[in-house]
């Protein structure tokens, strides 16, 4: 007697409940008609917060304006507006918020991190209440394996899960091993002891940044909070650092550039078109500003050739002045510069070795000799490739889902389904989708992403991704 395929345990399995894995499962809440049985499963202590939510310094702000980080799809004002609810309360003044409550505040992250909590924790609550089944692993998923009815989930535990579908929110993938395991190197920088490591320096060398991104920004405010008392080097291949917003972070009130004054032209011709609108006399942040309600069209408008030559030769300059920092902490670090105490250095990072007699020894490029640290950061951020996460790595060389052709990310077959097999479906959301919409990694994206996978979850009938109104901003 052939034996039954086995049951799916759950409906729904979320992997990774970080800031986009969460707001699926609020949508999931909110849209479902009926109990479902959800698998939520993170290998981070905390749900709702992943890296980007989980510092603790108050230094580490948002690069968005507050009435622009709304979680909910079409509402772009409901963190501001949350922040004056009787909870949004309550979590400034256990956090003791010293910037002042404006729309076009740049709040800590912390508190932002407070906001995720409060809705996650609500629609846990409330699905609890109505009788779904919620399965919570703190776990790693290594590997996904299509079955007959479903997909097979093993943990690093030793457990398995099935799913009926299953949605990847995995984040950036961030941590490099190639030296994680020394002292005073951090992978993850933001969990650094900032505070100890500046009043007990380990040597009277400097601090080394690898990468010069927001993540080096975040680590460049911290350690000036603290005194640092020795010398920071900045080592970044481009050399440049992430520019400012405009001091009252406006928005643009009128495009000044129409998505049919860029549609389907090269590159080069669409950077022309931004440099007329800044000889006209715009800032710069409004020309970029307003090209953001539709950069996902427009990168899908370009050909193969010119989607690559963006991710390779512009993807600094556009990270560097398309996530810009507020202009508090824009303010801060140049004075940081200014006194003389940070020393940017271009060159590509090598290694990094701790000699015999416990000296860490950074390598770089620029030359044979390495550099003395007393401790050193890796800020680089953003690996694009699927290569740079484990289970990514693992399911595109399985051939359950494909890398886009661009390099950056995984191709979906449409909006956000990666891979179909009979009734059962596997979407993603988030920076794994970059090859696919360019645009794929902040709060405005995620929000209405994840309503869109959780409707095609629910078969509520999403509309085309590329077709609705986004509710982006900065
Ligand atoms: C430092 C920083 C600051 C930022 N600031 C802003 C900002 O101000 N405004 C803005 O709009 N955007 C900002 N962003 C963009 C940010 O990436 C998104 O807003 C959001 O946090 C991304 O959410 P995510 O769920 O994709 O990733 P994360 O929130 O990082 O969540 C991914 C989760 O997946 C889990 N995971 C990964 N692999 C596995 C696995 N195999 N098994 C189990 N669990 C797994 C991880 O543990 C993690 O919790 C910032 C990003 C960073 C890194």
């Amino acid at each position: 007697m052939t034996p039954l395929p086995p049951t799916p345990a759950v409906d729904i399995a979320l992997i990774g409940v970080g800031a986009a894995g969460a707001l699926v499962f609020i949508n999931l809440v909110q849209h479902s008609a009926h109990p479902r049985r959800v698998a939520l499963i993170d290998t981070a202590a905390e749900p709702a917060l992943g890296v980007a939510y989980s510092t603790p310094h108050p230094e580490h702000l948002l690069n968005v304006r507050a009435d622009c980080m709304g979680a909910l799809a079409g509402q772009p004002r409901h963190f501001f507006d949350w922040l004056h609810t009787p909870a949004g309360l309550a979590a400034r003044t256990a956090l003791n918020l010293s910037i002042p409550l404006t729309e076009n505040a740049f709040l800590p992250r912390r508190l932002y991190g407070a906001y995720l909590r409060y809705l996650y924790s609500d629609a846990r609550q409330t699905a609890l209440k109505k009788g779904w089944q919620l399965v919570e692993h703190r776990d790693n998923v290594t590997n996904l394996t299509p079955t007959e009815n479903g997909h097979t989930l093993p943990l690093e535990s030793g457990a398995t899960l099935t799913a009926v579908d299953t949605v990847l929110a995995l984040g950036n993938a961030l941590s490099r091993p190639d030296s994680a395991a020394l002292p005073h190197v951090y992978t993850k920088p933001w969990q650094a002891d900032i505070a100890r490591l500046s009043a007990e320096p380990p040597a009277a060398h400097p601090v080394v940044l690898i990468g010069a991104g927001l993540t080096a920004m975040d680590m460049l405010l911290s350690l000036q909070r603290h005194q640092w008392p020795h010398g920071i080097v900045l080592v970044s291949r481009h050399g440049a650092l992430p520019h400012g917003h405009l001091p009252d972070a406006r928005m643009v009130s009128t495009p000044l550039l129409a998505f049919e004054d860029v549609a389907g032209k090269r590159l080069s011709a669409v950077l022309q078109q931004l440099r007329r609108v800044v000889r006209a006399g715009h800032p710069w942040q409004h020309a970029l500003d307003s090209i953001r309600p539709y950069t996902a069209r427009l990168w899908q408008s370009l050909s193969a050739k010119d989607q690559q030559r963006l991710l390779g030769k512009y993807f600094n300059l556009w990270g560097t002045h398309r996530h810009r920092l507020g202009a508090p902490p824009a303010d801060s670090i140049n004075e940081l510069l200014r006194s003389g105490q940070v020393q940017t250095r271009k060159a590509a990072y090598k290694k990094t070795e701790i000699s015999a007699a416990g000296q860490l020894n950074v390598y770089l490029s620029d030359s044979d000799a390495p550099l003395y640290a007393s401790a050193v950061f890796d800020c680089r951020g953003l690996g694009l490739s699927p290569r740079a996460h484990p289970l990514l790595a693992r399911l595109t060389e399985s051939g359950t889902l494909h890398a886009h052709e661009s390099g950056a990310g995984i191709r979906p077959l449409h909006d956000f389904l990666l891979h179909q097999n009979g009734a059962s479906r596997v979407f993603g959301i988030g920076s794994m989708l970059v090859g696919a919409y360019f645009e794929s990694i902040a709060m405005p994206e995620l929000r209405t992403q994840a309503q869109q996978i959780a409707q095609a979850l629910l078969g509520v009938g999403a509309a085309e991704y590329l077709d609705t109104t986004l509710d982006y901003t900065i």
